[in-house]
């Protein structure tokens, strides 16, 4: 699952690129949209909202989420595309750039106006302009049992944060995941999310230990059996979740983290 930087980063690319231009040429590979034709239709602005990308074309907004594989590039016209065209989904032409969407885990194309109600169960996000800590803290407080990992990685709690957040987040509180969401100081925990996931937003390589170099960028994700980079302990790891939406694999240090 993409972290909610990495969002930022692509609609932000794809802002850049394409907002203010005419769409030239659509070609959606997704048999309920095959039909939606953009060209004429001015690009007005694409932004991400926690892990949702919204591309607002003319009266629509062509909505996308990258789930497992999925990504947005930008090519410029004629140039030759870094991934298979049977992974397209979606392309968006203009005069100056090809924008493909590969392997987009959803792809959906609404009204404009459907906007605002189709991303309302969202909790606030990380990186928006609106971000409220003090409803995301509501929100995760309002389910107590919810073990933390869990409740931070719900949408509709705070929109943003993906697994590799949410494990690095409760290390760097000397958590545990699967403690209760009730039982955790919440404050400085989403107060952490905010600082972290924005440190990150401009980044290339995300990092929440602050050291750049590969394979050193992350305190437990991802890092079984190996020693923790504080203590020394072996890093535990689990699955955690009552159902397929909640499952999710979690690390932790057992001496930092209690
Ligand atoms: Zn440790």
């Amino acid at each position: 699952m993409p972290e909610g930087d990495t969002v930022y980063q692509a609609a932000r690319r794809l802002d850049r690129a394409l907002a203010g231009q005419v769409v030239t040429r659509t070609d959606v590979r997704v048999p309920a949209y095959a039909t939606v034709d953009l060209a004429g239709q001015p690009v007005h602005s694409v932004a991400s909202r926690g892990k949702h990308l919204l591309m607002r074309i003319g009266d629509l907004v062509v909505h996308s989420h990258l789930k497992m594989e999925g990504e947005w590039r930008v090519h410029r016209p004629g140039e030759r595309w870094r991934r298979p065209a049977h992974q397209a989904r979606i392309i968006v032409e203009t005069p100056t750039a090809v924008a493909v969407g590969f392997d987009l885990g959803a792809l959906d194309v609404f009204p404009a106006e459907e906007e605002a109600d189709r991303m309302a169960y969202l909790g606030p996000d990380l990186l928006g302009p609106d971000w409220d800590a003090t409803e995301a803290i509501r929100r995760i407080a309002a389910s107590p049992e919810t073990p933390i990992a869990v409740a931070l990685g719900d949408q509709r709690n705070l929109a943003g944060l993906g697994n590799v957040y949410v494990n690095e987040l409760c290390f760097l509180r000397g958590i545990l995941p699967t403690g209760a969401a009730g039982e955790v100081e919440l404050a400085p925990l989403v107060d952490l999310a905010s600082r972290v996931i924005t440190a990150n937003r401009d980044r290339i390589a995300r990092t929440t230990t602050g050291n750049d170099r590969r394979g050193e960028r992350l305190w437990v994700y991802s890092r079984g059996g190996d020693p923790c980079r504080r203590c020394g302990t072996r890093i535990e790891y689990d699955r955690l979740g009552r159902n397929d939406v909640e499952l999710r694999f979690t690390w932790w240090c057992p001496n930092c983290q209690r």
